[in-house]
C-alpha cells in the first residue's frame, strides 16, 4: 500500500470518512448525476425498486470517474461504464445502524470461518466492526443477483483482470488498476476456473473510501483458508474467489483474508463476502505467509492502523463492497451475453 493510504487512513482525511458515513443517499441528487448509459441494465438501473441511488462519493474518486472515463471511452464494453450507481436499500439501512452487534462479529480463524458457514443466512445483510482481538477491520454483506450464475461469475474473474478498463467497470469511480500474472494462464479456456485463478496474483490498485490500496490478492481454494470443503458442499456453495490480499511492499505480509462464496439459489446467485483487515495471531497458519502474525503486525504498525481508523476502514470496505457487487450484479448477465461467449 502507498504512502496515500497510510496519509487517509492515519487520520488526515477523518472529516471525509466521517462524511462518507452519512452522505451516500439522496434522492433530491437523483438528477444531478448522469449515466453514459441509458436505457438497459446499467450499475445506476433502478428498475429495482428495493434499490437506491448512491449519491456520495469522496473527492478522490469523483477525480478518477473522470479518469477512467476517458480511459474506458474507445473500449466496446464502455456501454456498461456508468455513474450512476445504486444499492439494495436493506444493505444502506443495515450500514446505518453502526457497528455489528458482538454476535455477528467473527474472528478470521478456522472455527470463526466456519461458523460463516453455518450462519450466513441468519446474519444482516451488511455489516462493519473493529475486532479489538488484532486489531482488525472486519465487513460482511449477503447479496442475491437475479439472472446471475456461478458460471458467469467465474466468467468475469478470468475475463476482467485482462484490461484495467474491464475492472474499472465494476466499480467507476473506485477501481483503477488491475493486472495478472500470467495472463496467458488466466485466458486459458483449456484449464479450469481454478487452474486459471488460483496462485496466479491479481494486481489490484483501487479507493477503498478516500484509501488508495495497492495490493496483490493471492486467489486460492477455500480449503487453504481454512475453510470445510464438506460443510461448503453440504450448503450448496459452488464458487469461490477467496484469498490473501498482500500490499505491495510488503508482498509477504497476509493482511487482509478476503471471501467471496456463491451459490446458485432460484431467486438468482446468493453470494456471501467478507474482509478481515489488519492483524490476528491466526494468520500464521497460511503456509504461503510464514510468520503471518508478525508480518501482518508489522504492516499495521508501518500504516499507523489503530482501532479508530480500523473501524471506519470497517465501514468504508462494507460501503465499497455494497456499491461495486450490486454494480456488477446488474451489468453481469448482459456482459456475459455479450462477451461470454466460449468462455
Ligand atoms: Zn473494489
Amino acid at each position: 500500500m502507498s504512502l496515500k493510504f497510510l496519509d487517509n487512513i492515519s487520520g488526515k482525511s477523518s472529516l471525509t470518512l466521517l462524511l462518507s458515513s452519512c452522505l451516500f443517499m439522496s434522492a433530491a441528487s437523483a438528477a444531478t448525476q448522469s449515466s453514459v448509459n441509458t436505457g438497459r441494465a446499467n450499475c445506476g438501473s433502478l428498475a429495482n425498486q428495493a434499490n437506491t441511488e448512491i449519491t456520495y462519493f469522496q473527492v478522490p474518486m469523483q477525480k478518477q470517474w473522470i479518469k477512467n472515463q476517458k480511459a474506458i471511452s474507445d473500449k466496446e464494453y464502455a456501454k456498461y461504464f456508468s455513474q450512476t450507481l445504486v444499492a439494495p436499500k436493506s444493505m444502506v439501512k443495515a450500514l446505518e445502524n453502526g457497528p455489528l452487534p458482538k454476535k455477528w462479529v467473527i474472528e478470521p480463524t478456522v472455527e470463526g470461518l466456519n461458523k460463516v458457514i453455518e450462519t450466513f443466512d441468519k446474519a444482516p445483510v451488511a455489516g462493519y466492526a473493529l475486532i479489538e482481538n488484532g486489531p482488525l477491520a472486519y465487513a460482511q454483506s449477503r447479496h442475491v443477483f437475479p439472472g446471475l450464475t456461478s458460471s458467469m461469475l467465474e466468467w468475469w474473474f478470468t475475463w476482467h483482470p485482462i484490461e484495467s478498463e474491464r475492472y474499472m467497470l465494476w466499480f467507476p469511480q473506485a477501481h483503477i488498476h488491475n493486472s495478472v500474472a500470467d495472463p496467458q494462464r488466466l485466458s486459458n479456456k483449456n484449464l479450469s476456473y481454478a487452474e486459471r485463478l488460483y496462485k496466479n496474483p491479481n494486481h489490484i490498485i483501487e479507493y477503498i473510501g478516500a484509501n488508495y490500496l495497492d495490493s496483490y490478492i493471492h486467489f486460492d481454494t477455500p480449503e487453504s483458508l481454512g475453510i470445510d470443503g464438506a460443510a461448503l458442499k453440504k450448503a450448496g456453495f459452488t464458487f469461490s474467489a477467496s484469498g490473501i490480499i498482500a500490499p505491495a511492499g510488503d508482498e509477504d505480509a497476509p493482511f487482509v483474508l478476503m471471501v467471496h462464496l456463491g451459490r446458485d439459489t432460484p431467486q438468482g446467485l446468493e453470494l456471501i463476502n467478507r474482509y478481515w483487515i489488519g492483524t490476528h495471531a491466526s494468520f500464521d497458519r497460511f503456509p504461503s505467509f510464514p510468520n503471518g502474525a508478525k508480518r501482518s503486525a508489522e504492516v499495521v504498525k508501518k500504516f499507523g492502523l489503530d482501532a479508530k481508523s480500523l473501524e471506519e476502514f470497517a465501514h468504508e470496505m462494507a460501503v465499497h463492497d455494497m456499491t461495486e457487487f450490486t454494480c456488477l450484479g446488474n451489468i453481469l448477465p448482459n456482459m456475459y451475453k455479450e462477451y461470454g461467449k466460449g468462455k
